[in-house]
């Protein structure tokens, strides 16, 4: 069928399958382009593999480091002559290029946050690479169930204590209006942490160091976000804050569980790009239309297969924080480019949408996430949108 772009809000109802193949097959050739990335892990489970960072640090594990890679991701396939999600054509591509350049890699499916999907990865890796030297935690949901009671808890996106009104982009319309939130209730924060905070990566690492299926020496990072101070009240300071600082807590308490193991367990706070999940956060679409134009004037400007190159490549030289946090976003938070970013958030409406933000790098990166506006890619033609993942 051929297939086009149904766009609702931030979101996409179809994915284009020989678009997101390009997306992937563009990812790993920047990769390669950059050569070989020296002393990187060799055997990686990625847990949110499928999209975003997730995506990019699979890539650049398997063909820059040359890694054996287990990744696990929660997608939808082809239905009823739907096409699948991104995520499901990404993996698809993934599988079909690694098994090409002879790299092991398996993709699980399924629901990571699960006691089921903790076992069954397990089992794959024993039967497959033996054990691991890295596991990334790359994870964006709204909700999650607890395997211990089989409550599920949804997250929300509010700020804390007092309402929040600030400029926001409808990416519809392409037009700056106000965006109006209430505070979360103690509740709704408490749900936040429990869907997007460390919980779960504290059961994995568990789970997997109680298999024995860690290597001496591994290594696993989470990814956070701080953003300036513009989108504090719902992002730092807001229920996603209060959850990404739960990673923080989760990190210590891993690396202690760690230890015996020599193990290091990680925050890496990343820049901000477009993704799935960013595209769903209230004034982050608008910040990043404005962040885009700065950092692309400047020459620093890096999408997340950039970011997770750099995340692999310069692992022991990149910067950390008074809180042991790598520091990826280092170029975004630089004070030059922060000082522009405000500038222009103050500047910019709806008539100067186009001078003091770049929607159009915005919105094609959104279309990119599905397969579509890729150079290459004969988007009149007839394509199979039902495609099985490859062994
Ligand atoms: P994304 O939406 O592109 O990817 C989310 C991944 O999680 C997908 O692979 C999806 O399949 C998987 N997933 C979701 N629920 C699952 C479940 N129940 N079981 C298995 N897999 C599941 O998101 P992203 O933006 O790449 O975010 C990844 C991490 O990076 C998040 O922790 C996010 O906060 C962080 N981060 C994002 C940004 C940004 O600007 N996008 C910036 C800094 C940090």
């Amino acid at each position: 069928m051929v297939v086009k772009p149904r766009i609702r809000s931030f979101i996409c109802l179809t994915a284009h399958p020989e678009g997101c193949a390009e997306n992937v097959r563009q990812q790993i050739q920047y990769v390669k382009s950059k050569g070989t990335i020296e002393n990187g892990p060799k055997r990686v489970l990625v847990i949110g593999c499928s999209t975003g960072y997730g995506l990019s640090s699979r890539i650049a594990a398997a063909f820059g480091s040359g890694a054996e890679t287990i990744g696990i991701a929660f997608e939808k396939p082809s239905d009823k002559g739907k096409t699948a999600s991104p995520g499901w054509y990404n993996n698809v591509a993934f599988q079909e290029e690694a098994k090409k350049a002879n790299l092991t890699a398996l993709t699980l499916n399924g629901d990571a946050f699960s006691n089921e999907m903790k076992q069954e990865t397990i089992q794959k890796i024993k039967d497959t690479i033996g054990k691991v030297d890295q596991v990334i935690y790359s994870l964006a949901s709204p909700r999650r169930t607890d395997p211990a009671t089989g409550e599920t808890f949804k997250a929300t996106l509010k700020p804390i204590g007092e309402p929040f009104e600030n400029k926001n982009l409808n990416t519809d319309k392409k037009v700056v209006d106000i965006v109006s939130l209430k505070p979360a209730t103690e509740e709704e924060i408490q749900n936040t942490i429990k869907v997007m905070g460390g919980e779960d990566w504290e059961l994995w690492m568990k789970a997997l160091a109680d298999a024995d299926v860690l290597e001496e020496g591994v290594e696993t990072i989470a990814y956070s976000y701080i953003g300036p101070e513009v989108t504090w009240p719902i992002y730092t300071n807001g229920t996603i804050g209060q959850a990404k600082s739960d990673l923080d807590r989760a990190a210590k308490a891993i690396n202690q569980q760690l230890s015996s193991l020599k193990g290091e367990a990680l925050v890496s706070i990343n820049k901000a790009v477009v993704t799935q999940a960013s595209s769903a956060i209230p004034v982050v679409p608008l910040y990043i239309s404005i962040l885009f134009k700065i950092m692309m004037a400047a020459g620093n400007h890096e999408g997340c297969i950039e970011q997770m190159d750099r995340l692999y490549r310069d692992f022991n030289n990149l910067s950390k924080d008074d809180k042991g946090r790598l520091r990826l976003d280092d170029w975004e938070m630089l004070p030059e480019i922060q000082e522009k970013v405000a500038g222009n958030w103050v500047r910019v409406n709806t008539d100067t949408l186009s001078e003091y933000a770049d929607f159009d790098a915005y919105h094609s990166d959104f279309l990119r996430l599905f397969g579509f506006g890729i150079d290459g890619v004969d988007y009149e033609a007839d394509v199979e949108v039902d495609l099985p993942m490859p062994a």
